[in-house]
């Protein structure tokens, strides 16, 4: 048989490389306003027509090319950026492979007019669909301008597969974003259609984010800076409060190149853990600077991911600058109790007072030392709801419920009310430990405070929440009982394959809760039965919280379906910080916290609870 290998033309080989390159009009966008602020612009106006499809220009006040290079330009592999693989190393530029400007002449009519400053005239080529049309000397200003026309003209299936203006459009304002946001000190300015969209000057960081995301913005950021060893972060995070439904405010830079890191977005979340309301997003512009030697960008093709060396010491020490952050601007508790060991500052905070905090933690602190579980009544059947006055299983409501009905003057129930009430707390508190359960109250909507003959006890009220539902949602699981409610009609959700195969393999687990499915394959899944308590609104926020956790596997989660199973509910159930409490409820929390096993920490290890004594108070007013 003849040989049958051939080399690829040029022309095939950069249509192919195009495929990957260019998906759409924003990426050409993308790689044009890369391309101006490698060449060291700094001011950069793009100019988009009909979303791009008609034309994408990008003109740049930068060092231009000389008539050589800018026929080089357009060559595969053909790059001014590295020289050597080690180069790939120390990259502090956005391209390195040569490849944007070949593949983008491979697909569309392109125009490049370039002069550097040192030069009178320029040069103008036109190229199309990879062929040299023309190639002068011309009159023009010191940069570049790249006119990109008629995209997709030569690949009919690809120009049809592009969606409506309004959707393309996004996409390049997408992109436009995080060129903007990564670069505040260059000007930009973008129109589409004639009209201009954004006109921002060289401005400082938090300018150029109001800027962008509108005036309202500069009451919403919170400052975040910290500065490492082998990491420096800077930029902000929104206050919970404006925390938003979708993900769009969410930018990470790594040395100004914008990047997707669930893992590290994790980190975020986890600062903000107890502030934000379910299924509400945190937003963030963050600036990491790392050394270019830590980080591999080269393993996507258009270069959103990239891999760190230590990503465990980066998300511990991101998770924990938010954390100060939102302390220091009263939105979180300035004391960070949540410091776990495996996370303890492997590096120096620089500038930060090694002042010990005055409150001390006695995690070993357990009031109650007869095993009272049985009788408290969260290990019931309990609504999962935050109201707790709706739970009717739960013991120690009964007793209130019988107070109220004292109005309506029913003696008998009454007296055998206050006897069980006296009863009650004789079990609890045998041992005089708390005076009395009357004496809760909030402390802004987060802690609930009581006291104890030897001081005062602060409960965090959502670990506390978490602690409860956690451990009765894992009795559910491992002794199998299920406790399920049917639905009316059948909840139909839609997740990627992917996602589907984490619900799938966490299947037998979700039953034992008392979920049914009906339908679970990679088109749909249906539910018809819930765990009782489990309002159906929860339930897509509880599968989702399950995916996320599963996916980003958390660093210190020794992972175990079940446990992770009643973490996740626990955590999407739980009641939030922010929601107040009144005396029934506060006091049902302390109750039903101490009845649990290990009430002295949340299910992810946490303190649920400080206490403070009277000596240490005493101390205070020396
Ligand atoms: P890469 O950016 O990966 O090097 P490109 O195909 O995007 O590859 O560009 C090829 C080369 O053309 C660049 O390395 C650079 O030398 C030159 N170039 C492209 N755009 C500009 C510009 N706006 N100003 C100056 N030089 C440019
Ligand atoms: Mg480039």
């Amino acid at each position: 048989m003849s040989d049958i290998i051939q080399l690829l033309p040029d022309h095939v080989a950069n249509q192919i490389a195009a495929g990957e390159v260019v998906q759409r009009p924003a990426s050409v966008v993308k790689e044009l306003l890369e391309n101006a602020i490698d060449a060291n612009a700094t001011e950069i106006k793009l100019i988009v027509k009909d979303a791009g499809k008609t034309l994408v220009q990008v003109i740049d006040n930068g060092k231009g090319m000389s008539v050589t290079d800018a026929r080089l330009s357009f060559e595969r592999h053909a790059t001014s950026k590295i020289k050597a693989a080690e180069d790939l190393f120390q990259l502090n530029t956005k391209g390195f492979r040569g490849e944007a400007l070949a593949s983008i002449a491979a697909i569309a009519h392109v125009e490049l007019k370039t002069k550097q400053e040192q030069d009178d005239l320029g040069t103008v080529i036109v190229i199309e669909g990879s062929e040299v049309k023309s190639q002068e000397v011309s009159v023009t200003p010191t940069g570049t301008s790249v006119s990109v026309k008629h995209l997709f003209f030569n690949i009919p299936a690809r120009r049809n597969f592009l969606k409506s203006d309004t959707v393309e459009l996004r996409h390049i304002t997408d992109e436009f974003h995080r060129v903007a946001l990564a670069h505040p000190n260059i000007a930009f300015v973008f129109y589409h259609n004639g009209s201009d969209l954004f006109n921002v000057p060289q401005e400082n960081y938090r300018q150029r984010v109001v800027h962008i995301f509108g005036t309202k913005t500069n009451e919403k950021l919170v400052p975040v800076e910290e500065e490492t060893e082998v990491l420096k972060i800077s930029g902000f995070v929104g206050k919970p409060e404006f925390s938003k439904k979708t993900k769009s405010e969410q930018y990470f830079f790594v040395n100004q190149r914008f990047i997707k890191s669930p893992y590290l977005n994790h980190a975020i979340k986890s600062a903000f853990e107890g502030l934000l309301k379910d299924s509400y997003h945190p937003s963030y512009f963050l600036n990491l600077t790392v050394d270019p030697k830590s980080i591999d960008i080269n393993i996507h093709p258009t270069k959103t991911e990239i891999k760190f060396d230590d990503e465990h010491t980066l998300y511990a020490i991101l998770r924990s600058a938010v954390k100060h952050s939102l302390g220091q601007f009263n939105i979180a508790p300035i004391l960070d109790f949540e410091q776990q060991s495996s996370f303890n500052t492997p590096y120096i905070y620089k500038n930060k007072s090694a002042s010990t905090p005055a409150i001390e933690v006695d995690r070993s602190f357990n009031p109650f030392e007869d095993d009272t579980s049985s009788k408290n009544g969260i290990s019931k059947k309990t609504n999962y709801n935050s109201d707790f006055k709706s739970s009717p299983a739960a013991s120690w409501e009964s007793l209130y419920v019988g107070l109220e009905s004292k109005g309506n003057n029913s003696e008998s129930d009454f007296s055998e009310v206050t006897f069980e009430s006296e009863a009650k707390t004789e079990s609890i508190f045998s041992d005089s430990l708390i005076e009395t359960t009357k004496t809760t109250f909030q402390l802004q909507q987060k802690y609930i405070v009581s006291t104890l003959k030897s001081g005062m006890l602060v409960i965090d009220q959502n670990r506390a929440h978490q602690r409860i539902l956690y451990e009765n949602f894992l009795k559910h699981i491992t002794i199998q009982e299920a406790t399920s409610q049917q639905l009316l009609f059948p909840l139909q959700l839609h997740y990627t394959p992917n996602e589907t195969k984490i619900i799938k393999d966490l299947k037998a687990n979700l039953e034992h809760t008392g979920f049914v499915f009906s339908k679970l394959d990679t088109k749909e899944i249906t539910i018809t039965g819930v765990p009782v308590g489990v309002p159906e609104s929860e339930v897509s926020i509880i599968l989702e919280q399950l995916i996320s956790d599963v996916e980003n596997d958390v660093p210190d989660s020794n992972f175990s379906a079940s446990d992770l199973l009643a973490k996740s509910m626990a955590k999407s159930l739980a009641i939030k910080n922010g929601q107040s409490l009144n005396s029934t409820e506060q006091e049902h929390m302390v109750n039903s916290l101490f009845a649990c096993k290990e009430p002295n920490v949340s299910p992810t290890n946490r303190p649920t609870f400080i206490t403070m004594a009277v000596d240490d108070i005493e101390k205070k007013f020396m």
